[in-house]
């Protein structure tokens, strides 16, 4: 059994519990205060930095306005996103496409929206960003190495060497867009800071390379995301973060920091919601196995995305939690029939023995990754859905 005063008060929970009894399960609950506590946070820690909320960790409705009302700016990946954002009234100048990988069409679209801040990572991008968005700002990610340290990791598929970086800034330049800066995701729940400070110190060298031989001086570092929401593994806490990455960017760069832009996801909303699954089954493989199957009415492909591989474990309170109550080791799957929708089996959770069908089970910190990577519907299962408290 977890103890749930480390991830929820007391008082937050029974609230919680108020708010949710009669609602029918698969379904999440995202508290709207807790992501308004997290970033006026994040404000506070990182005074110095922009904020471009990633849209994909949870683009709900009312988390992107809450956070636009916040001062948020935010970074995202698609048409459909960015109709999304238009349609809630924000302006196209608070707006980052972020993603590397885009059709030309998709430039287009994005110029004609508004919007003139874009990434890329390839010869082939920046040629579509300079005929489709011309004279627009472009920065450059860079690949990071893979990082065993990242319960998620983002690298290989994104960011180029800095060798190539340095290139493309300089093609930036000679085809008319404005060069302004660097970019990385050291992956997703970091859990070592060091990892910041390898990715700062090669920015550093491009400011500094880029500026002796070309006189292009950038002026931004867009450091992505990567802060950790609150799981069952430890992590240190978001101030140790700041306190680090300062000491590296005052190392690196002097008081005179270039701009810096965040893009957090997870660290924003992923402690905000409470995913509540209901036992469908509990079964043993045979007569005198050790091991109770659980099996959830949610899974993989409804909400629980990132258990694959059991990459995210997320912290998990059953109603039958009591203090001092027996508990013993449980196999934990979701509906489908894919025998990829096993949540966890190498990671042994541990839940009461007198667990019963009907049972709720409710996956803590489910605000992140969740709903937003939910099929469509496979076998039958729809979407979950998500409530705002
Ligand atoms: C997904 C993503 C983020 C958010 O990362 P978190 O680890 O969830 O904070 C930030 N920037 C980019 C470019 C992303 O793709």
């Amino acid at each position: 059994m977890i103890n749930r005063d480390d991830f929820i008060s007391g008082k937050e929970w029974e609230r919680f519990l108020d708010f949710s009894r009669d609602l029918e399960t698969p379904c999440i609950v995202i508290n709207l205060n807790t992501i308004r506590l997290n970033y006026q946070r994040l404000r506070g820690l990182f005074p110095y930095s922009q904020i471009y909320y990633a849209v994909k960790a949870n683009p709900e409705k009312e988390i992107i306005s809450l956070l636009s009302e916040m001062g948020s700016n935010f970074d995202i990946a698609s048409r459909p996103e960015l109709d999304m954002l238009l349609a809630l009234g924000i302006g196209a100048d608070r707006i980052s496409y972020g993603n590397t990988i885009k059709k030309a069409a998709d430039v287009a679209y994005f110029y004609e929206k508004g919007v003139r801040l874009y990434a890329t990572d390839s010869k082939e991008d920046l040629r579509h960003i300079a005929t489709q968005a011309p004279g627009s700002k472009v920065y450059v990610r860079i690949l990071i190495e893979a990082s065993s340290t990242a319960d998620w990791p983002l690298s290989r598929k994104f960011g180029c060497h800095p060798d190539m970086a340095y290139d493309l800034l300089i093609m930036a330049r000679d085809l008319g867009l404005v060069p302004c800066g660097l970019s990385f995701h050291v992956g997703s729940q970091q859990r070592d800071i060091g990892q910041w400070d390898d990715a700062i110190a090669k920015t550093k060298f491009l400011f500094s390379s880029l500026e002796e031989d070309e006189n292009i001086r950038l002026s931004v570092i867009n450091m992505g995301g990567g802060f950790p929401a609150s799981y069952t593994q430890a992590t240190n806490d978001l101030s140790e973060y700041a306190a680090e990455i300062k000491r590296y960017l005052v190392d690196d760069f002097g008081e005179d920091l270039p701009k810096i832009i965040l893009e957090p996801g997870r660290s924003l909303v992923g402690n905000s919601g409470i995913l509540i699954s209901e036992v469908v089954l509990i079964s043993r493989k045979n007569n005198t196995a050790l091991n109770r199957w659980v099996y959830m009415d949610t899974g993989k492909f409804n909400g629980l995305m990132e258990t694959m591989d059991e990459s995210i474990k997320y912290p998990i309170v059953s109603s039958k939690d009591a203090p001092g109550c027996k508990e013993a080791e449980v196999i934990l799957a979701g509906p489908t029939c894919d025998s990829m929708d096993i949540l966890y089996e190498d990671y042994k959770y541990r839940l009461p023995v007198d667990l019963k069908i009907g049972d709720r089970l409710y996956f803590l910190s489910t605000g992140a990754y969740t709903a937003s990577y939910a099929s469509v519907g496979f076998n039958g299962f729809p979407p979950i859905k998500t409530y705002i408290m």
